[in-house]
């Protein structure tokens, strides 16, 4: 007997983005005025484990080919240790890390409603680039695919994002400005319908 995944509860990106704009709000307010990236690494260790309850921790103990780990039975987010120290992988890490904070206040809640448990893993290439569609899940009601929203409205919001766009700075500068790596800021672009 199969036993059916969690189904995870629908948003919309208009939800989402409003979700990670709230603690933007509330722990880095001077990101909304535009030209300033939100501090991803330092929230996660100082405000994740009060917020959400689930401790962030670095670890050389993941296998090689995980980045970023989410389990809400155990109540850790573990960070691939290398990847944390790694300076040219900043940008890359700080996806990572905003991505599994999407985790933590999108899905753990839900599951420990229900009594349930899950390990979100996030392996090479899955990078929020390509959106996959497991199954037959609508693509609102799947959890990578919304913390993929959550990491890329965290990082880029989007009423700043428009005001560099509107400033005629270039792609390279906004993915400078916003600490985020271009694929993942055109993503954004795409989600946003500024781009096609
Ligand atoms: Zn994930």
């Amino acid at each position: 007997m199969t036993v059916p995944s969690f189904l995870f509860q629908g948003m919309s990106g208009v939800q989402i983005d409003h979700l990670a704009t709230n603690i933007i709000v509330q722990y880095q307010p001077e990101v909304l005025k535009g030209g300033k990236a939100f501090d991803v690494h330092r929230f996660v260790d100082t405000k994740l484990e009060d917020l959400t309850g689930v401790i962030p921790v670095y670890s050389n103990e993941l296998p090689p080919e995980i980045y970023g780990l989410t389990d809400s039975a155990n109540k850790q987010v573990i960070f691939q240790e290398d990847l944390a120290t790694d300076e040219s992988s900043l940008n890359f890490f700080r996806s990572t890390q905003a991505h599994e904070t999407g985790h933590c206040f999108l899905h753990v809640p839900q599951l420990q409603q229900r009594s349930r448990t899950q390990v979100f893993r996030q392996a090479k290439g899955e990078d929020g680039i390509h959106l996959y569609r497991k199954d037959d899940i609508p693509i609102y009601r799947n959890p990578e695919w919304q913390a993929w929203r959550f990491a890329g409205a965290l990082l880029m919001p989007e009423n700043p994002l428009r005001m560099i766009l509107r400033d005629g700075a270039s792609l390279g500068e906004i993915a400078e400005t916003f600490g985020v790596n271009l694929p993942f800021l055109k993503t954004r672009l795409k989600a946003l319908k500024i781009l096609n």
